[in-house]
């Protein structure tokens, strides 16, 4: 397969995906409405051994999530864009920021979770699977 590509919006911080995405996930907590400004993210999970930074080197932030879990968001210095995330006791999981693949084949969201602190214009997909907090 075509590995995926994308990266932020100002093009510092470029990376690739060598593997087909299985799951889309939106994520309706309130750390992700801050992210994006907006009503959550998008995330295609990754193998992190799938996953690899081609160009530039990105900021972290990190912060309790919550779950409670220490959550690792990694975004570009230059644009601010957010690219991905990794839970600090799953480092073999890359949370990658779906609007962020540039040549991302048709994909569906498969899940939403964080649904109890949804904003009430977010839309939810019948279809998806729903979870009112973190996922396992
Ligand atoms: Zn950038
Ligand atoms: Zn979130």
């Amino acid at each position: 397969m075509t590995p995926l590509q994308g990266g932020c919006l100002c093009g510092a911080i470029r990376y690739s995906v060598d593997a087909a995405i299985s799951e889309l996930r939106a994520c309706h907590c309130t750390d992700c409405q801050k992210v994006t400004g907006a009503g959550g993210t998008v995330n295609a999970l990754v193998a992190a051994k799938d996953f690899r930074i081609t160009q530039g080197t990105p900021n972290r932030f990190t912060k309790k999530a919550d779950s409670g879990r220490i959550l690792h968001r990694y975004f570009c210095g230059d644009c601010g864009v957010s690219l991905y995330s990794q839970r600090e006791i799953t480092p073999e999981r890359v949370v990658l920021r779906a609007g962020t693949i540039e040549n991302a084949p048709p994909m569906t969201l498969t899940a939403h979770i964080w649904t109890k602190s949804k904003r009430p214009w977010s839309h939810i997909d019948p279809a998806a699977s729903q979870t009112p907090g973190s996922p396992d």
